[in-house]
This record gives C-alpha cells, sequence and structure tokens, in this order.
C-alpha cells in the first residue's frame, strides 16, 4: 500500500493487508501524534488495510501498538473512529463531535469563560484548533467573530488566509483581518534581522497587540484561543522547568480584564490535538495542515513531544499534569496578591494600554512592548 506522509510529504510503499497499529510501527511512528486517513475517512489502529490502499498519515502534534480489538463507540457501539486512551474511550464521527462539545460547555461553564449576551473575538490562525474553536462556538450559538492577522509568512501566510477566509464565508461569519505590513510597516520574515529575539518572541507579541487592539476599538467582552491541553501542558513544563513563577501564576484558561484589555479564554483547554484534528476531519473543515516555516525556533515542540513519549506509556499523564496545576497548585503556590494591572497606562506611540517598566513613575511618558520591538524592526528595514 500507499503510505503517504506529510510534513515533510514522503511517501512509502508497505505490504498489506496490515493492521494501521503495524503500519504506524514499522515506521516507527507514535500513534498519539497522528492520525490515519483512508478513503477520506478517520480509520484506528485496529483497522486492517488492504495491499492496494492508498493511505495519509497526517501529523496532528504541531512539529512531530495496541491489541488489535475491534474499537467500537463508546455511546452507540458502531465502529469507532478515533480512539482516546486518557479517556479509555472510542467515538464514532457524530459521538466525537458530541463528546468535544461536551469538553468545550465544562471548560466554559466551569471557568464561567462566555455568555450568550457578550461579544466573542476568536483569533483564527488557519490551524485546526482555532478554526475548530470558531466552528464549536457559532454551533452553540455564541456571538463570536474571527481576526485573522496576515503574517507575511510567503505560501504559509497565503494559504492560511484562504482557509480562515473561505471558512467565515462558508458559515456568514464576520472575519477581521489584519496584515502585518500593511498596517504596521513590517512582516514575520523581517523580524529575523534583529539580534537576540526569535522569530517566534516578535510573532506572539505582535499577535497579542493586534488581538487586544481589535477587541478593545472593537467592543469585544472576551477574546478566546484555540489553546489545547497538548499546548497548555507544554506550556507548563516549559514554565516548571525554568520555575518562571510569574507565568506560572498568570496560566489559567481564563484571565479576568485587566488593565484595559477584554477577558482572555482558552475554551479547548480540556481537549487534545489529535482530538481536534479528528473534529475538523469529521466536521469536514479544511484546515492548513502543513507547518510555519520558522517553527523551528519554537521551543514548546520539544515538551510536547517530551510529553507525548510519557503519554505514550501512560495515557493521562498530560491531563493529570495540567489539571492538577490548576486545580490544586495554581491558586494556592504562584498567586501574585500583589500583582494587578490597575496601574496600566497609554502607550505614548500608539495609546494602547501598558505598564510603566518597575521603578518609573507613571507620568513619564512609556512606549508599550510591541511599539518598542516594532521600532528595532523598523530600524533594520
Ligand atoms: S511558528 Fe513562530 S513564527 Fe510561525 S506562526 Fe508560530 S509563532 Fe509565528
Ligand atoms: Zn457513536
Ligand atoms: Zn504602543
Amino acid at each position: 500500500m500507499k503510505v503517504k506522509l506529510r510534513n515533510p510529504d514522503k511517501t512509502h510503499e508497505v505490504a498489506g493487508p496490515a493492521t494501521v497499529a503495524d503500519v504506524l510501527a514499522g515506521l516507527e511512528i507514535n500513534p498519539e501524534t497522528v492520525l490515519v486517513i483512508h478513503d477520506g475517512e478517520l480509520v484506528t489502529r485496529d483497522r486492517t488495510l488492504p495491499d492496494d490502499a492508498e493511505v495519509e498519515v497526517r501529523p496532528v502534534i504541531s512539529g512531530g501498538s495496541r491489541s488489535p480489538r475491534k474499537l467500537r463507540c463508546h455511546a452507540c457501539g458502531h465502529p469507532a473512529v478515533l480512539e482516546i486512551a486518557r479517556h479509555r474511550a472510542s467515538y464514532c464521527a457524530t459521538h466525537l463531535v458530541d463528546h468535544v462539545r461536551s469538553q468545550v460547555r465544562t471548560a466554559i461553564d466551569k471557568h464561567t469563560m462566555l455568555s450568550y449576551d457578550e461579544r466573542v473575538l476568536v483569533a483564527v490562525s488557519g490551524g485546526k484548533d482555532s478554526l475548530a474553536l470558531w466552528d464549536i462556538l457559532l454551533d452553540m450559538g455564541y456571538s463570536v467573530d474571527g481576526l485573522y492577522l496576515g503574517l507575511g509568512i510567503g505560501n504559509y501566510s497565503a494559504r492560511s488566509e484562504q482557509v480562515v477566509t473561505e471558512f467565515a464565508q462558508r458559515r456568514g461569519a464576520t472575519l477581521h483581518t489584519v496584515d502585518l505590513a500593511d498596517e504596521y510597516g513590517y512582516d514575520i520574515p523581517d523580524a529575523t534581522r534583529i539580534p537576540r529575539r526569535s522569530a517566534c518572541g516578535v510573532c506572539g507579541l505582535s499577535k497579542r497587540y493586534v488581538f487586544n487592539r481589535v477587541a478593545l476599538e472593537g467592543g469585544y467582552e472576551v477574546m478566546a484561543t484555540g489553546h489545547n491541553l497538548d499546548d497548555e501542558a507544554a506550556t507548563l513544563l516549559g514554565n516548571v522547568l525554568r520555575w518562571q513563577t510569574p507565568f506560572l501564576a498568570r496560566q489559567s484558561p481564563a484571565l479576568p480584564e485587566a488593565g484595559g484589555r477584554a477577558r482572555k479564554v482558552k475554551p479547548l483547554y480540556r481537549l487534545g490535538e489529535r482530538e481536534m484534528a479528528a473534529y475538523c476531519v469529521v466536521r469536514g473543515l479544511d484546515y492548513i495542515v502543513e507547518e510555519c516555516p520558522l517553527v523551528g525556533g519554537n521551543t514548546v515542540l520539544r515538551y510536547k513531544d517530551a510529553l507525548n513519549e510519557l503519554e505514550r506509556h501512560s495515557p493521562g499523564t498530560k491531563a493529570q499534569f495540567l489539571f492538577g496545576f490548576l486545580d490544586r497548585a495554581r491558586d494556592e503556590h504562584f498567586s501574585e496578591p500583589g500583582h494587578s494591572d490597575g496601574d496600566a497606562i497609554s502607550c505614548s506611540e500608539c495609546g494602547m494600554p501598558t505598564s510603566p517598566p518597575k521603578g518609573q513613575a507613571t507620568d513619564e511618558p512609556v512606549r508599550c512592548a510591541f511599539c518598542r520591538t516594532r521600532g528595532r524592526v523598523l530600524a533594520t528595514l
């Protein structure tokens, strides 16, 4: 059979018939990190593929064998399309969608993330998580618009914008598009010119700034992002490894309004990357599978790899690590009682809220981190 791998694209000839589990084991692929697609449908590890099959092995972890019993949906008994080891559960396409929605519902209710009379802005990149989030919140009846930020990263950005625009048109949803180069005079490849700063660092700062700005100017009460369980567990691991206590104090699925910035929520924090990729496949959502070509500078991927290795041997590790921190450790050990954004002032250049550097009087002019970084990038052009 022909087995097509993605990122980078490569085709392997594998003798069949063989189970999906055996095909993956033969190619030394961790099943936790991929989806297997045959004839446009997801197939689970127990499925036997014929010798003439053409199969796509799609990575679901950015950057990255069990016994062959028949997997059946836990809810209805029909053949399953996805097994979720940490829940010891498998679902058919219909009940996978129900499972995803119910986890989002739990997240929203547990952290009082959204209400039906608020306007929500979701940051969409064209990747699986943010598109799925927009889709789910629209289906749940929330008033939710999208924001796409053009980063100017060649074909990757062109294709991302295309999938986001097509999704918005299909759903009749409102999409705000901001192009970094048109609006602010630089793009992310330009940011690689400044020393001691990674492209991802400038990219993240730019995304947060534009997101805050569009939310503030558009009167949105809540900003939602597609961060999933894998993203949050990897960020937590990175912060723990360096004992970044201020970051630990602020790591939360729901951050309150502060210093003129709208509330920030992460309704997908209870769902893994594989569940989100599978959701997109069964819902027919076209998303950008390609990696950003600048992803090499992103250290979070190394933590994701490490956690996936642990998860492979002990399913549930990632969820226990993240949920245990949120439920039992964060408030008790890492909260910052004295921390407040209450003394936020306006940036002297762009007028957006910012905080004065420590020790500086609040009446002195201050440029926000974004304006300072933008100034450094523009100086290299
Ligand atoms: S990989 Fe880095 S540069 Fe690329 S979109 Fe993500 S944060 Fe931005
Ligand atoms: Zn079912
Ligand atoms: Zn500014």
